[in-house]
């Protein structure tokens, strides 16, 4: 991050496809916001920022992220509170996450001032964009590729890394059925369980159709030597309520240090409530499920914020969970999303003001 700050370069859309966008019936990752922010390394070093209307972009087929996947990316969103003023929720987190994925993927981390800058400068052009209202918000997806030419297997000497955006709506889903993989995995020790890197998702798509088909809309992985212990739902970090202890397992190489999930637990140590952070096993919540002290399952990310599951499979046995009162993931959503659209105090400083006027 040695790289002087150089600026960015504008070109503004000649006119906003904000009209084509039906946002009654939005349909989540179709529209993209009018702008998007696209910077290249060559030459050792990140060039100038290009802020550019949003569009199709020309590449090598051979380019390296085709064929090795060298590709990170991050998601996060800006909120608008009543009135107008337009919020990021702990977004230093997010920009020193990507630069964790890109070191282990081999990518040249980004300078700070150059994701700040870009972000500021979408927001403030792209703001209409951002619609009020509980649950809506832009999605803002950072990633970096590497584009070098030549199928040759080795890191790769150039890279775009580039921010899209793209309105998104309360996500109301109804509990979900997960399924406990006793085979596949989604991570491994020493591997890239901790990058929010492509290729983690690409190989998770295939389990997840296999459990899709039994019926389930989510996998819960376990770890990948034994199987034994509950890592992560899905995509999201995965928090289980026994009794009033809500109990989640700690980062480690194989699970993703969430901002949403280190967002709960210390909003559920403000509330009183007893969280452990520890490994723990499949064997614990099939005991609890079968003695009725497991309360609740949800897992917890950027997209859904909190989601909520309602049963699991193990092996063989479908366990179903009781409705509570009060559940803990109601409560602890609506906290974090009252802190998001400043309708209540920040006591962690977690809100970013974005300069929009
Ligand atoms: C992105 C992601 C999460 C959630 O992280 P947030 O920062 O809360 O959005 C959890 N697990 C995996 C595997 C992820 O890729």
């Amino acid at each position: 991050m040695d790289t002087p700050h150089k600026g960015l370069d504008i070109t503004t859309a000649k006119s906003s496809r904000l009209d084509q966008v039906d946002f009654d019936n939005l349909v989540f990752g179709k529209y993209y916001a009018d702008h998007m922010m696209i910077c290249d390394y060559k030459d050792g070093a990140w060039q100038t920022p290009q802020i550019m209307p949003y569009g199709p972009m020309e590449m090598e087929p051979s380019a390296k992220v085709f064929h090795y996947g060298q590709a990170v990316f991050e998601g996060m969103k800006a909120f608008k509170d009543a009135d107008d003023k337009v919020w990021l929720f702990r977004p230093e987190d997010n920009f020193n996450r990507i630069n964790i994925s890109s070191k282990r993927m081999a990518i040249p981390e980004f300078p700070k001032e150059y994701f700040f800058d870009a972000l500021n400068t979408l927001l403030k052009l792209d703001s209409e964009w951002i619609k009020k209202g509980d649950g809506n918000s832009l999605y803002i997806r950072p990633f970096a590729i590497g584009t070098e030419y030549g199928v040759s297997a080795s890191p790769s000497n150039e890279y775009k890394f580039i921010i899209i955006c793209c309105p998104a709506k309360a996500y109301y889903s109804t509990p979900v059925k997960v399924l406990i993989s006793d085979h596949y995995s989604r991570s491994a020790d020493g591997g890239v369980g901790y990058a929010k890197a492509a290729g983690n998702y690409g190989a998770s798509f295939y389990p997840t159709n296999l459990a899709k088909e039994k019926g389930y809309q989510q996998v819960i992985w376990t770890d990948a030597n034994t199987h034994e212990y509950l890592e992560e739902a899905g995509t999201m970090n995965v928090f289980f309520r026994i009794g009033d202890k809500l109990i989640t397992a700690p980062t480690s190489d194989r699970i993703l240090d969430g901002v949403t999930r280190k967002s709960i637990i210390d909003l559920a140590k403000h509330e009183g409530i007893d969280v452990e952070v520890r490994r723990i096993k499949v064997g614990e919540i099939v005991e609890a499920a079968k003695n009725n002290t497991l309360k609740e399952i949800f897992g917890t990310g950027t997209a859904a914020t909190i989601a909520q599951i309602s049963g699991f499979e193990q092996d063989g046995t479908f366990y179903d969970l009781p409705e509570v009162e009060n559940p803990y993931n109601v409560k602890l959503k609506k906290m974090l999303q009252d802190i998001q659209y400043n309708r209540a105090q920040d006591p962690f400083d977690w809100r970013y003001a974005v300069e929009t006027k």
